[in-house]
């Protein structure tokens, strides 16, 4: 099975870059299931392709499914040679980098829509031509397909389930890339592999952006899950509330701004964060829910800070960010710096690894509460930064802003607001289910009774025996 690349944006050879995969060489690379190779059968400064040949290992594949279907099905079928979930494997593998919109050498140009042609040999599609089309169409592609016939000897025989498709668009070559890493699945609708509950996170991933507004979204996650209704029903819950949070209301922003503003509390919360994490003598830190980038525009004056990753699940807000920070202009030292990533505090990202701290500033409030456990993970479990700064507002001063009726959370997107006794609560758990200290502090003048409107807690990691 074979899935060739083609670009003609010039020079066409960059694409070597953002495949990190040099156009001069035949690579290949062992897979669980067989081997893939990496090669270009063009490569000029005009236009450029490369083609993964995915070779699979009939008899590993009989070791690894034996037991299953009809006798023979062990012997006989096609998954050496049709474009199956395999070829996804092998996306994710072998263009990992790409797949995520990383390159260490084109940052700029992963992040850029350019003239791009996949073409894929013997797909296999569970529903001929309509379907192939109605789940690519939508997501503006051009596409041609030539559907193969059972035996070229024997026309009368008619076709086969399997096409050679074309589809070209000028889009970036994760957004691609991640297309047909979900929808190869979905049109060969026989995942080879068990279908586990992290597969539902691997379609939320690779479907952000996308899969919630395709008008075949149900028959994509429900094939994708390889009709497992449990799973299709939480991947579909957890799309939607996504998607809730995607979009956060600028108006309802403003309102929160006006009503905090007497205190200019924003500014304050970011000061105190900014000297926690001087003090932590942190150099690597990261912003989890950065928003517009108001921090990362302290952070990136002060030389301490080697590296920052803003994060945000909201492409707007990071379109905001990029502005604010003025990335386009910055100097290629002070560029280098920084980098501004989509992403979900609700799934494990390998991208946070390697931190020294995180900002977590405004953002809890936004989860939903049953989520949290999830974001828990993300934080302290695997991004684990020695220092996790986070601030949330605290609910028992909402009394004291006469612009804010009672009971009224502080922005319509707030799932939640703590009391002081709330939020330490959670802090003493966190802290001891993943092995941090913590210290809380107020936030903007302290009223005796209610307390300070912010609320600030100080996460650091214990020295592992
Ligand atoms: N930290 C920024 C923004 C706070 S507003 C500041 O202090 O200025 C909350 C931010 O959290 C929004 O930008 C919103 O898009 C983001 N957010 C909400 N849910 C998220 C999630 N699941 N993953 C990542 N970011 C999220």
């Amino acid at each position: 099975m074979l899935l060739t690349l083609t670009t003609t944006y010039e020079p066409a050879t960059d694409l070597g870059y953002l495949l990190a995969k040099h156009p001069a060489r035949v690579q290949s690379f062992d897979l669980a299931f067989g081997k893939a190779h990496v090669f270009y059968p063009e490569a000029s400064a005009r236009c450029c392709t490369a083609a993964l040949l995915l070779e699979i290992d009939p008899v590993g594949l009989v070791r690894r499914e034996a037991g299953s279907g009809f006798v023979l099905a062990q012997y006989v079928n096609d998954r050496p040679y049709a474009a199956s979930s395999f070829l996804s494997v092998a996306i994710a593998q072998v263009y990992g980098s790409a797949l995520h919109g990383r390159s260490r050498e084109r940052p700029e140009l992963a992040a850029t829509p350019i003239p791009l042609a996949a073409t894929l040999t013997a797909l296999p599609c569970r529903g001929g031509e309509p379907v192939l089309r109605r789940l690519f169409e939508p997501l503006g592609y051009t596409l041609t397909a030539r559907q193969a016939p059972l035996d070229p000897a024997l026309p009368e025989w008619g076709n086969s389930p399997y096409f050679t498709v074309t589809l070209s668009a000028i889009a970036r070559l994760q957004t691609l890339l991640s297309h047909l890493y979900v929808l190869i699945p979905v049109l060969d609708d026989a995942k080879h592999y068990f279908v586990g509950s992290d597969e539902v996170e691997k379609l939320l991933r690779h479907g952000e952006g996308w899969l919630h507004s395709h008008p075949d979204r149900d028959l994509i996650i429900r094939r994708y899950l390889r009709h497992r209704r449990s799973l299709t029903e939480a991947a579909l819950d957890r799309l939607l509330a996504e998607t809730a949070e995607a979009s956060p209301d600028t108006e309802a922003a403003t309102e929160e701004e006006i009503a905090e503003e007497r205190l200019n509390l924003h500014q304050q919360r970011l000061e105190a964060v900014l000297s926690v994490l001087k003090e932590s003598g942190a150099q690597r830190v990261l912003d989890l829910g950065c928003g517009e980038g108001k921090l990362l525009a302290l952070l990136l004056r002060e030389p301490q800070f080697s590296q920052l990753l803003g994060l945000d699940v909201s492409v707007r807000s990071l379109e905001a960010a990029a502005e604010r920070l003025n990335l386009d202009r910055l100097p290629p030292a002070q560029r280098a710096r920084i980098s501004l990533v989509h992403g979900s505090l609700m799934y494990r990202d390998p991208r946070l690894s390697g931190f020294d701290a995180a900002a977590v500033v405004e953002v809890i409030e936004h989860l939903d509460p049953p989520r949290l456990s999830a974001f828990e993970r993300v934080v302290f479990e695997f991004a684990r930064p020695a220092t996790v700064v986070l601030t949330t507002p605290n609910a028992e001063y909402n009394v004291r802003w006469p612009s804010l009726p009672a009971g009224q959370l502080r922005h319509r997107d707030h799932r939640f607001e703590w009391t002081r006794a709330e939020f330490y609560a959670w802090a003493q758990s966190v802290a001891s289910r993943f092995g941090y200290r913590f210290r809380l502090q107020p936030i903007g003048p302290e009223d005796g009774e209610v307390g300070a409107p912010s609320q600030m807690a100080v996460f650091e990691r214990l020295a592992t025996e």
